[in-house]
């Protein structure tokens, strides 16, 4: 695997010590989160998460991870940093424009990180979908903000699904740059993403099924581009705020906070920063899912002759 490894709580990703802050008496950098409702530090020091994309999603879901004291972190993004990726991408600085960002964003991460063990890797992710497969085997929770379109995002969810390990995967509304939509899905119980959609391409996802995902040695020529993400336009406060929220969707599944609130952790949320309405749905497999049917367990058996269930879509 290409990549370097960064760890260590004295460098800033270059080699150099950096100078120990004389005053800085730090007892527990994670004192406040243990004090919160049915948190378990043991639990999330011994997770491992992989971020797809360190852009205007994955630089705040990074930046989470690290502080939250993760074991370990890959960050995969193959784009070099942009001005205009200043006005919200909080991991970069103006000298890192024209820099591969997932080594800006290591060091970055670095000057907030007490334990993690970052791994950043300046790869494709389409092009070069086995590496990805090989972070994930290692990964306890995968967080998708890659832009490439719905079949990107499908390939991700089968891949997880047949690993058996929670996603989530989220953006910004490319109409309005001010709203955002994020979707949690469980390690095998719950829907899929492509529960969720109505694809018309059903011959790239006998492609890329939870029985071939993991041999794939690339994606390229397999899934079909979609460009309109890339094309909107994003403020700061919907970029930071959705990724809190994906972060917050993901860890409330791991440290099982349906016992405390009764309730399972939602499957969409779609929070529209104009008009400031939040919609959430728990949503039910498809019972015609291609990927469920591979890969939930017996409690999930598909009717024979039953109409498939529709799942409700944000307006
Ligand atoms: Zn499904």
């Amino acid at each position: 695997m290409s990549g370097h490894t960064l760890s260590g709580t004295d460098t800033e990703g270059d080699g150099k010590a950096v100078p120990e802050n004389p005053n800085a008496k730090i007892v527990d950098p994670y004192l406040k989160q243990k004090r919160t409702v049915n948190w378990n530090q043991e639990l999330i020091e011994s997770q491992v998460g992989l971020v797809l994309g360190v852009g205007g999603v994955g630089s705040t879901v990074a930046m989470n991870l690290v502080r939250m004291g993760f074991r370990k972190v890959f960050l995969i993004d193959r784009d070099i940093v942009d001005d205009h990726n200043l006005n919200r991408q909080i991991l970069y600085k103006k000298e890192h424009v024209g820099k591969p960002k997932v080594f800006c964003a290591a060091e970055a991460l670095q000057a907030h990180n007490y334990r993690t063990e970052l791994v950043p890797l300046h790869i494709d992710a389409v092009a070069q979908w086995q590496q990805v497969v090989q972070c994930a085997r290692q990964s306890t929770c995968v967080f998708n903000g890659i832009d490439f379109g719905d079949y990107w995002d499908y390939a991700v969810s089968s891949l997880c699904r047949k690993l058996g390990i929670p996603h989530a995967l989220g953006g910004t509304d490319p109409i309005t740059g001010h709203a955002v939509f994020y979707d949690f899905f469980a390690e095998r119980h719950g829907p899929c993403a492509l529960c969720l959609a109505e694809p018309k391409h059903r011959e790239v996802l006998a492609r890329i099924l939870p029985e071939h995902i993991l041999d794939l040695p690339t994606l390229h020529g397999i899934i079909p581009k979609d460009d309109q993400y890339r094309k909107g336009g994003s403020v700061v406060w919907a970029c930071g705020a959705g990724a809190d929220i994906m972060v917050g969707m993901v860890i409330d599944h791991i440290l099982h906070m349906e016992t405390v609130t009764g309730r399972p952790t939602p499957t969409r949320i779609f929070f529209n920063m104009l008009s400031w309405e939040l919609e959430k749905y728990t949503l039910e497999p498809l019972q015609t899912c291609e990927f469920c049917r591979q890969t939930q367990s017996g409690a999930f058996v598909p009717p024979a002759d039953t109409a498939p269930a529709v799942n409700p879509l944000p307006k």
